[in-house]
This record gives structure tokens, sequence and C-alpha cells, in this order.
């Protein structure tokens, strides 16, 4: 009783005193906020005591789940030894230093990239996002080619909400409120077979449509001016798009030829979630910058950490006597605290197998999902890899009409979704549910949390 009445005197309180993140201001006003009380696992509770599977691993980042005594004894250690150093003036912390070497080494083991052997650190994609864009500038400017400073994006990717992030992100709604993008942002196009193939395309044929796209606008652009592309192996927050046949492969040769970087933003892939350790891997990519985030300590601290490669390195090693410092970086850069829960969280997956658990789990809960599923008039597509899994409706299955703008079937099931005990994320760019459970998710939790999503859609249906 006590507990609840402090609860909602909270939500009132939240409702009076907070700015929530991507939320409407006017729906908090009304209701206030769901507020949560704990976690473990893969279940969430609420303040009313009601449990949910949380299908989404919170924003795709708790990989092995909620409350690990390994993670919150690193934690806890760290803060008792060193609650703080900072990485500014050549300093540097041991545990840092440790996770650096450990991240270099797993990306030379298991994504076939031996290139990546610096490492500087932030604290959210967003911010990695950013390092990666002024990296680029950097480079093309000790290397005298001021003019090479474009990026190119994707209609549809997600690359977070800071002022240059959020320019990279290819979606409108997070542009035009605040006069974004960047004027040396571009977008092509989206590579989501599903939605975007033109009548009778071939998936191989749609591939081939989207390279020359991009080769159409670095043309139109000069080569001479276009510094970066930036890639989400596989996109998540557009809507869970995999990459169609052949795609990364034509598009490396396009960068190479054109001297153009590749910015792989592995914020969602990597640590296991795709069931491969990174998507850099996965796609055989062969990026100049690796933007991490949410899986590097499974959200237990904000970290984020952008993998730079040899190439990129040498030219600011080569000029540093010359230019001074790399005027970047800050105040929580390589925290010692993130540093020890990572490294405990990379324990974590390597001894559980998270990253084969995540390839299991996710064929076992891709097939589930269509299984229950295919008989949904609105459904009209559901696809993944990995424990990345997309959900996308249509108004007509038959002929893959899409539902008119303006409407959200996606949030409607979500909210049924909520009331069943089960939290699949509803995504901002198309109508997609998607799921992206805790990589240690239990065959009964998938069982149990596909059941309870069922009968969500059950009760979002026309009829
Ligand atoms: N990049 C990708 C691919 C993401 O999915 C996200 C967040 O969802 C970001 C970057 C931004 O990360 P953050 O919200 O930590 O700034």
């Amino acid at each position: 009783m006590k507990d609840s009445l402090a609860n909602a005197d909270l939500g009132a309180m939240g409702r009076k005193t907070m700015l929530h993140p991507v939320s409407s201001v006017a729906d908090l006003a009304r209701t206030g906020p769901t507020l949560y009380t704990r976690a473990k696992g893969t279940i969430l509770e609420d303040a009313a005591g009601q449990e949910h599977i949380d299908m989404g691993a919170g924003l795709w980042c708790v990989n092995v789940g909620y409350g690990r005594p390994e993670l919150v004894e690193a934690g806890a250690e760290a803060l008792r030894n060193l609650s703080y150093q900072h990485h500014f003036g050549n300093s540097a912390a041991k545990d840092t230093v440790r996770l650096s070497e450990r991240l270099v080494q797993l990306f030379a083991e298991n994504a076939g990239a031996g290139h990546l052997n610096r490492v500087f650190y932030g604290t959210s994609g967003s911010d990695a996002n950013d390092t990666a864009y002024k990296l680029v500038r950097y480079y093309n400017n000790l290397r005298g080619k001021p003019a090479k400073k474009k990026i190119i994006s994707r209609i549809g990717s997600y690359h977070g909400l800071t002022a240059a992030a959020t320019s990279l992100t290819g979606i409108d709604a997070y542009h035009k409120m605040f006069d974004l993008p960047l004027p040396d942002v571009l977008h092509t196009s989206c590579p989501h077979f599903y939605r975007y193939a033109e009548n009778g395309e071939s998936e191989a044929q749609f591939s081939a449509r989207m390279v020359r796209d991009l080769e159409n606008l670095i043309e139109r652009e000069g080569p001479e001016t276009i510094g970066a592309f930036i890639a989400e192996p596989v996109m998540g927050t557009g809507g869970v798009f995999l990459p169609p046949p052949g795609y990364f492969a034509k598009v490396q040769a396009l960068l190479d030829k054109h001297d153009i970087l590749l910015i792989a933003d592995e914020v969602i892939t990597g640590f296991g979630r795709l069931g491969h350790w990174f998507g850099t891997g996965a796609f055989d990519l062969k990026p100049d910058i690796v933007s991490l985030a949410k899986g590097l300590t499974s959200a237990y601290f904000p970290m984020s950490a952008s993998m730079i490669s040899d190439r990129v390195y040498d030219v600011l090693a080569a000029k540093s006597d010359e230019t001074g410092a790399f005027m970047h970086g800050f105040t929580y850069s390589g925290h010692p605290v993130g540093s020890a829960i990572a490294l405990a969280n990379i324990d974590v997956i390597e001894r559980e197998n998270l990253v084969e658990q995540a390839s299991e789990a996710g064929s076992y809960l891709l097939r589930a999902l269509r299984q229950a599923t295919a008989d949904t008039p609105f459904v009209g597509d559901v696809r993944g890899m990995g424990l990345m899994i997309g959900i996308e409706y249509v108004a007509d299955k038959a002929t893959n009409t899409p539902f008119p703008e303006g409407t959200a079937p996606h949030k409607v099931v979500s909210k049924h979704a909520f009331d069943h005990g089960v939290l699949p994320r509803a995504l901002p760019f198309l109508p997609v549910n998607s799921f992206s459970p805790p990589l240690n998710i239990s065959r009964e939790e998938m069982d149990e949390g596909v059941a309870r999503f069922a009968h969500a859609l059950e009760a979002a249906g026309p009829d």
C-alpha cells in the first residue's frame, strides 16, 4: 500500500517535472509516465506489479539480460577502486586499456577485421557517430582534401539524435523540428526489398538498383566531395531491413574505387545480436570506423566505442607533431566503471555462448512468430537475423498495399501487447513491431511472449 502510494506520487511528479525523449509531450501531461520498478532476466515489472516479457531488451541494448550479479559486482568494485578517471592529456585507467585490447582482439578474431587497432570512447551511440563525422573531416583535412567531407547515409537509417547523428539518421520525423539535416549529409535509397522493390524486380535486381542509386549520387555530387558512407549492417529502427544479396560487396567496391570511407554503425548489431559477434564479420565488411554502444555494456553503463582503422589512424599519427593534440573527447571518454562493466559483459557473452544462443533463439523466435501470424490478414512480412526481428503490417496482404499515411497499426498492437504483458517495440519509420530480446531468452519465455503477442494481435485486429 505504502509502495503503491509512493508510485502514484511519483507518477504525478513525473508528469509535472520531466520532458521525455522521443515521447509525446501532450500524452505525458495527460497520463503521466509508465513507471517500471525492477527487472530480472527478460522480465520487467511495472509499478502496478504487472510483469512484462521485454521483447526489446530495452532499446535493443540489454544483451545479457537484466540483473546480472557479475556486471553489478564489476561496476561496484570499479567504483570503489577508481570511481573516475579521464583520458585527456594521455591519462588512462587500467580497465580501459584492458578493454581496448579486448575489443581489438574480438574484431580481429571474430570479425576478420585485424585492421581496426585503435579505440576511442564516448558515452552513447549518437556521440560515437559524431566522432565518426568529425574523424572523416579531420582525416581528409590532414590528407589535404578539405572538400572531401560529405557523408552519405540511407533513407530509413537510424544513427542517433545529437546534431550530427540526427543528420545522419535518414528519418524525416527526427529532422523537421530542428532544421536538420546539416547540409553536408546526403541520403540515398533505402535497401528494403519488401517495401521498395518495383514491380517484378528480383532481389538481385533490386540490390543492383540500390547500388546504382548510390553510384549516381556519388557521381552527381563529385567523388572528390564524398568522405564517407555510413550504414547499419542490418537497419534496426527503420524497421529491421536485411541487406539484399550482394549489396555490401558492391557498395564496398564502389567506396574503394572513390576513396570513400565506410562507417559501420554497429550500435545495435554489435555484441552478438545477429548471431555473430559483429555485423562487420557477418557481412564481410571492411569498415574504417565502427560505432559501438548498447551491447558493449549491455546498457548497464552508458558507454560507446569507436573502432578506428590503421588507414585512418596512420594519417592522424603521421601529422600529429605538426597539428598538436587531437581536439576531440568527452569528460566520460573511457570511464573506468564502464570499462570494468564492459569487460564483465564480454566475459558473460563468451562464457555462456550468447552469440551462438542468439543465432539459435533467433531462428526459433522467427519461426514461432511466422507461425503465430500466418493467418493475420494485416501481417505482411516477418523477417530477421539472429535476435533482431521485425513484423511489418500492411492494409492488404495479398496486394502488399501499405496502410494509409497517418495510421499506426504497430502502435495499436504495441498498446495491446503491453496490456497482455509483452513488450515488442513500435518503430518510427514504417509500421513495424520489432523483437530484440536479451540474447539469453529461454524457449519458455519466447513461447509465452509469442502467445501473448498473438492475443494482442487478435485484440488489435480489424474486427
Ligand atoms: N546507431 C544506431 C544503429 C542505433 O540504433 C542507435 C540507437 O538506437 C544509435 C546509433 C544512437 O544511440 P544512442 O541512443 O545511445 O545515442
